[in-house]
């Protein structure tokens, strides 16, 4: 009896052991989008955690307190350089002396943070200061973003280094195919067609596909009646008659803009969790709205 139960306990021993190996890699990352970076390449082997909610705003993001627990769980933290990590990164790295931080972003040249003109200026086309931080929204980018996260990958665990490869093969031929389908819908808007965007997160796209982003934020703030007044105007001079907007942000200025030149608001979501069908339904938006 005694000799069976140990046996019997063995058996349950062994069979764990063995799961605990098959156990997916725990991972987080900071925004959705990463999400579907990463299961791309890592498939059912990582278990991927996502820190800015839905919905939420990740210029601004604080971790909540069960987040920063579950991060003693985690092997990887795939940072992406959005706004929030200059706060929290060191913090949460901090929790977890084990877990991996990487910065997905490294390698790719970011560009300034498109601020708009002040009352009666024409549009600046660059600031000094702040650097975009939305390069998830560029699939030859997202390549860049793609061969870091592989890279990870491998390190943490070699063991299944062959699929996490061949993965990442499928995965940058469908960004290839994404790309071309983009660049086809887009063609022939012209070089430089600008379109009004609330929070200018598509600059690394508009630099992608020959577009130019007029935002209506002036550094992370609704503009001054001026400078409303001016965007207006702008608007008006160009036959613009949509202006862009995301679901994270609501927007007044946005509204305003539209209603005063005859358009309508168009929503795009730089978020959203499944990054390319999203990305690809973004195109066909602005292709409509560009004349
Ligand atoms: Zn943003």
């Amino acid at each position: 009896m005694n000799k069976v139960f140990f046996s019997g306990f063995l058996l349950i021993f062994l069979c764990c052991a063995q799961e605990a190996q098959a156990r997916p890699l725990r991972a987080f990352v900071s925004i959705l989008p990463q999400k579907f970076f990463v299961e791309k390449i890592g498939g059912d082997l990582v278990d991927v955690a996502v820190m800015v909610e839905p919905g939420a705003n990740p210029h601004t993001y604080e971790p909540k307190p069960k987040q920063m627990v579950a991060l003693a769980k985690t092997s990887v933290y795939f940072a992406i350089g959005v706004p929030f990590e200059t706060v929290w990164l060191a913090k949460i790295a901090g929790t977890n002396p084990n877990m991996l931080v990487v910065h997905t972003e490294a390698g790719i040249p970011k560009i300034p943070m498109k601020v708009h003109h002040h009352e009666g200026s024409p549009p600046e086309h660059g600031h000094a200061g702040i650097k975009d931080p939305h390069v998830w929204l560029s699939p030859p980018l997202v390549m860049i973003l793609a061969g870091n996260i592989l890279e990870a990958l491998l390190r943490l665990d070699p063991t299944h280094g062959s699929v996490y490869e061949k993965n990442h093969t499928s995965f940058m031929k469908e960004l290839l195919g994404l790309d071309k389908e983009i660049r086809a819908a887009l063609r022939g808007k012209g070089k430089n067609v600008e379109f009004v965007v609330f929070h200018p997160a598509w600059g690394y796209f508009a630099q992608t596909y020959g577009l130019e982003q007029v935002p209506v934020e002036i550094e992370g703030k609704e503009p001054k009646p001026a400078e409303l007044q001016y965007l207006i105007q702008y608007a008006r001079e160009r036959g613009i008659k949509v202006v862009f907007v995301q679901p994270q942000f609501s927007s007044l200025a946005a509204q305003a803009i539209a209603k005063s030149i005859g358009g309508q608001i168009v929503f795009v979501d730089p978020l959203a969790a499944d990054w390319a069908t999203n990305l690809r339904q973004v195109a066909l938006k602005f292709k409509a709205a560009l004349k």
